[in-house]
């Protein structure tokens, strides 16, 4: 892309405000943490109901952005910058892209549907991908704001574009149709009428087809609502399992070894193919690629020989943990431009040292002369300041001289062969490669080895429940975020990163430790520590932690070494003990304490608090509401007699929910984060964070009669199938769940705990499922869910979430 700013302003509709019209543009970007962003970028500042990214102008500005799309100039950045002042930022963003795509005329496939769009157009990539150089979403962008950005990523020498619309309510959609502008369509699984913010099966169906509104061609599985809704001037390509009259008729399915044959007859000639997949979803995805083949006429031996070689796609960027303390970012199955590029901005918000590396494979259709390729390679690795990169592959070799820092190596063989002179230690490593590289075995090599269980911890999930609960915020209401005890069992660092880049206002922790290891993961946040020991003050005070006080001898333990050290101001948070009878001043030495703090310079009154004991039980409505009374009052006195304002907090996650009138200046967002809600109306709006997974290690049949486990507490009443898991009660699950009180989910289904739980196994019944050793197990995530095994154990979640052992490792995806 190159653009000039005058010419982009009238597209916009914008006001223009600047100095320097002439600026040329060569890459948009929505994202302010990207080291990607620079001069010929032009940033649109989004605005959401939680992140506003006007906020972060001012820095983009310091860091060498010049050109804003923005609604209003933030404060102090007039004269700075070349601003396109907009009503609506996105709405900006996608009549940008709008513009953008109608400079190309090549075929566009769009792809919608419920399901399958993402598996669709990555097959299709692969499928086509020979013969055209082919422009497509990466991973699923097909949002509002996810395909305009897929969008301008064409560029002069792509010619097949592939992108995918994603829908949740009515509107949507006819906004992506003039962004996409597709030639060819396919409608994928269309789903229930359930799912999705649709009252009907036809509401749904009529706001997906408005993506063709303008398209030739739909291709589609024949049904009668589709049917209706296709627009008059678009030819239907359809197919079916049952009706003869489709274009291609599917008449026969039959397993095939590790895979499914499917005959078809298209023109009168019957033909087949097979794919190496068994389940439904699979078959039809696969259909619907063999249709855009067939429009584009390809002939039946091609169509074999690519089909057989389907793949399984994996959707998401994975957080591994690695050897030698370094960190893994596997992204091991695709390599083209745009989707490195989405890989670095993860490694720089996910990266936990220093010192970064990329492990990358030739890189394939890039639409680019490999010359012009690797420079802009390089140029993105400068740019996110990669220390060293591995190159593997004949063309990236060919190239090395591009990159500083650079080792490379003809193919993963020998890159394995050299493995151990690497030294790989204390590093993040983003590992990119194409499939025919077959990066997963140098994520193997990697991979720090554990046994089979995980607690899988999604951090889109966390992001859309800060999101839920920030959005009940009033206007300047602060948020704190709980990360104790390792952050409710998730991972302490991990999410104090996440939490960081969502600007949040403050983390909090119950002991000094725990904050000193977030500081030392490099944390930036202001941190409060509930529970300070008088032994950790020193460390507190060195790692610029923020104790909370809660007794006037803590306080005046605190105030003696401030003063030895000559602190001025030092930040401390008040405790206000209202009902709770846990940690906390007493009404009654209030006095005592305002005489001590009277004309203190050595600290600070940061904030005041105190803790519900009823915030997630109206029962006690009344009991709650006078521990804010109190709060109210004792804090206001202070105030007044100090002469200070400072932040007053009362509510934790329950509190939020219930009491909304009483945020003061500031909550405290702990559970709720964890998508754990303690009502459960509420329960519904949050996403589930984690998910603790494990694997069948053995099968066996046990006969009537013969038991199971120790103390033979279960005994088969029938013959029974027997899947033994390596997960027991050492690592957190109780054992209390067993004995046919609980069970965990194989294949979506449900097995029942046999007989006790072991210290480092459990017994499952198997008996109705069709399952195999290696096969995944559930332990708990979205069934069993965390507040159902809390019932069940007659114990809150909190108390599950928290006890999984450290022996299970953490790991981390969105
Ligand atoms: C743990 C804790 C919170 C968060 O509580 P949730 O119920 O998890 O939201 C808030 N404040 C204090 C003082 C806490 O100890």
């Amino acid at each position: 892309m190159s653009l000039l700013i005058k010419n982009i302003f009238p597209i916009l509709g914008a006001q223009y405000v600047g100095n320097d019209p002439e600026a040329i543009i060569d890459t948009v970007s929505i994202d302010s943490r990207s080291l990607q962003n620079g001069a010929h970028t032009l940033f649109f500042a989004l605005a959401g109901p939680n992140n506003d990214a006007h906020f972060f102008v001012k820095d983009l500005i310091a860091n060498g952005v010049c050109n804003f799309v923005v609604s209003h100039i933030p404060e102090g950045c007039a004269d700075q910058a070349n601003f396109l002042v907009v009503e609506d930022t996105l709405h900006a963003l996608q009549q940008f892209a709008a513009y953008y795509r109608s400079l190309f005329n090549f075929p566009v496939i769009g792809l919608t549907g419920s399901n399958g769009k993402t598996i669709v157009k990555e097959w299709l990539n692969f499928l086509l991908s020979p013969d055209f150089n082919v422009i497509r979403s990466p991973k699923s962008y097909n949002s509002q704001v996810g395909v305009p950005l897929s969008v301008i990523a064409i560029n002069e020498k792509h010619n097949l574009g592939l992108f995918e619309a994603g829908i949740s309510t009515i509107a949507e959609m006819e906004k992506l149709e003039k962004i996409i502008r597709p030639s060819i369509g396919i409608l994928t699984n269309i789903g229930s009428s359930h799912d999705e913010g649709f009252v009907n099966l036809e509401e749904k169906i009529k706001e997906k087809l408005l993506l063709f509104k303008h398209t030739p061609v739909l291709i589609y599985q024949k049904n009668d609502l589709v049917d209706k809704y296709v627009a008059p001037g678009t030819k239907a390509f359809t197919w079916s399992f049952v009706d003869e009259t489709v274009d291609v008729f599917v008449f026969k399915k039959e397993v095939a070894n590790q895979g499914s044959k499917l005959y078809y007859k298209y023109k009168g000639n019957s033909q087949e193919f097979t794919i190496p997949f068994q389940d439904q979803a699979s078959l039809e995805n696969a259909i619907s690629c063999l249709m855009a083949m067939l429009y584009f006429e390809y002939d039946t031996a091609t169509i074999q020989s690519r089909m057989a070689l389907l793949f399984p796609v994996e959707m998401r960027l994975k957080v591994k943990n690695g050897i030698n303390n370094c960190t893994l970012i596997d992204d091991s199955y695709s390599s083209d431009f745009q989707s490195l590029k989405i890989a670095l901005d993860f490694l720089e918000s996910q990266k936990q040292y220093q010192k970064k590396t990329v492990i990358l494979s030739d890189i394939f259709q890039s639409g680019l002369s490999n010359e012009e390729l690797y420079s802009k390679v390089s140029k993105l690795i400068v740019s996110n300041n990669i220390n060293r990169v591995i190159g593997i592959g004949k063309t990236i070799s060919a190239f090395k001289e591009q990159f500083t820092n650079c080792i490379t190596f003809e193919d993963t063989a020998q890159f394995i062969s050299s493995f151990e002179s690497l030294d790989f230690a204390n590093e993040t490593i983003l590992i990119k490669g194409a499939r025919s590289f077959q990066f997963e075995e140098i994520v193997y090599l990697l991979e720090e080895k554990t046994h089979e269980t995980v607690l899988e911890i999604n951090l889109n999930a966390i992001s859309y429940n800060l999101n839920f609960f920030k959005s009940k915020l009033k206007p300047n209401v602060k948020l704190m975020v709980m990360v104790k005890a390792f952050g409710y069992g998730s991972g302490g660092l991990e999410i104090a990163k996440l939490l960081e880049h969502h600007k949040i206002d403050y983390l909090g922790v119950a002991f000094a430790d725990e904050g000193i290891s977030l500081k030392n993961g490099g944390i930036q946040l202001p941190i409060m520590v509930l529970n300070p020991e008088n032994t950790s003050f020193s460390a507190i005070i060195q790692h610029q932690l923020e104790p909370e006080i809660y007794s006037l001898k803590g306080l005046h333990a605190f105030l003696k070494i401030a003063k030895q050290k000559n602190l001025k101001h030092f930040p401390i948070h008040i405790k206000l003990d209202t009902g709770m009878h846990r940690l906390g001043f007493e009404e009654n030495v209030i006095d005592e304490l305002i005489a001590a703090l009277k004309g203190e310079e050595a600290v600070e009154v940061r904030s005041i608090l105190s803790h519900m004991a009823t915030s997630d039980d109206l029962k006690h409505y009344d009991f709650a509401v006078s521990q804010i009374e109190l709060f109210d009052k004792v804090s206001s006195k202070i105030m007044k007699e100090l002469a200070i304002t400072p932040i007053r907090h009362i509510l934790n996650t329950s509190g939020i929910s219930n009491f909304p009138d009483f945020q003061f200046d500031m909550v405290r967002l702990g559970i709720g984060l964890y998508g754990v809600s303690n009502d459960a109306a509420e329960q519904k709006y949050l996403e589930n964070v984690g998910t603790l997974k494990s694997v069948i290690s053995q099968i066996r049949t046990v006969p009537v009669g013969q038991s199971v486990g120790y103390g033979r507490r279960f005994v088969a009443q029938r013959p029974t199938t027997v899947a033994t898991i390596p997960i027991g009660y050492a690592d957190g699950v109780s054992r209390a769940w067993g004995n046919g009180v609980g069970f965990v989910t194989i294949k979506d289904k449900k097995a029942s705990i046999l007989g006790s739980i072991c210290m480092d196994m459990m017994m499952v019944d198997v008996t109705e499922i069709d399952c195999t050793e290696g096969d995944a197990v559930v332990v708990f995530g979205e069934s069993p869910t965390v507040s159902e095994i809390a019932h069940k154990l007659h114990t809150i979640p909190y108390e599950i979430l928290t006890s999984i052992s450290q022996r299970v490792k953490r790991v981390f995806y969105r």
